[in-house]
């Protein structure tokens, strides 16, 4: 099977040692894939600290140069890979940014292109802020030739005239019907890949992670992590439940303790899984 880590939020407000803090040691194991904003409204994000929150200023990452430096040096060294989340990640009134958003084209286009000069590496997958997108946000990335690192579904994007749609949405549902945990296959749409993301976060309980974890094993699927770098020390929700962050130190452990378990960027895993759904849908 195939493992992966995304980690959202990277942005102007991100601190080298938080990013070194989280993913030191562990990025020497495997590459983490960070989702990086390139020009972060300081809106509601509780990833933006507190003194900038509800400002609305605009926060180019360029202007964080340690960070740049940083991110710059440790792609490089195939520790981290870069993907897009989003262009100002934040917009006011609660809107979602790439499923109410405007200009989307550009901003899929720009984004992507700023942060490949910036960092110096190709970007092939968009992450929606908040895990939202629509039909104009899933035209955009695959406009700007981006896969997604998150599912759309036929309510946020999908098309309802192509019969790739239907044949992945039959096949999930048939899926689930029979117990199916998670989604581990990557979604073959034609002209783009999805693949879902299972949350770490304070909402998440880890023995339904592990569950999907075994079940993916099974049949040799894809396993995506979905976490927050600023919230690994956060406790759980749940009483009981260990920390963010020992939640994903529990699925690491996991994953590196079975040679079966092949541990991928997110963007290797969409450009190459050999475990893709539909694409025998026609
Ligand atoms: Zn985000």
């Amino acid at each position: 099977m195939e493992f992966c880590i995304r980690d959202d939020d990277t942005s102007f407000f991100t601190l080298p040692e938080e990013l070194e803090r989280a993913y030191g040691e562990t990025s020497q194991w495997g590459r983490i894939s960070l989702a990086v904003v390139p020009f972060h409204r300081a809106g509601t994000s509780k990833a933006v600290p507190e003194q900038f929150r509800g400002q609305w200023s605009v926060h180019p990452l360029h202007n964080n140069r340690a960070l740049v430096e940083y991110l710059r040096t440790a792609v490089s060294k195939g520790r981290f890979e870069i993907m897009l989340h989003g262009y100002y990640h934040d917009e006011p009134c609660g809107q979602r940014e790439f499923s109410d958003g405007n200009d989307l084209g550009h901003k899929a286009t720009d984004g992507r292109k700023y942060l490949e000069d910036l960092i110096g590496a190709p970007i092939r997958v968009f992450v929606p802020p908040h895990n939202s997108i629509g039909r104009g946000g899933l035209r955009a990335i695959v406009g700007a030739n981006l896969h997604l690192g998150c599912v759309a579904g036929l309510r946020s994007g999908w098309s309802p005239v192509s019969q790739r749609t239907w044949g992945t949405w039959l096949k999930l549902r048939k899926w689930r019907k029979s117990g199916g945990l998670g989604i581990p296959w990557v979604l073959d749409l034609g002209d783009h890949r999805e693949i879902a993301g299972n949350p770490v976060t304070p909402l998440s309980r880890i023995d339904m992670n592990k569950a999907i974890f075994e079940m993916t094993q099974a049949m040799g699927g894809v396993f995506c992590a979905a976490t927050h770098y600023w919230e690994l020390d956060v406790p759980s929700c749940h009483r009981g439940e260990p920390t963010v962050g020992e939640q994903l130190r529990q699925l690491i452990e996991r994953a590196r303790s079975d040679q079966r378990v092949m541990w991928r960027s997110v963007g290797e895993v969409l450009s190459s899984s050999s475990f893709v759904m539909a694409s025998n849908v026609n």
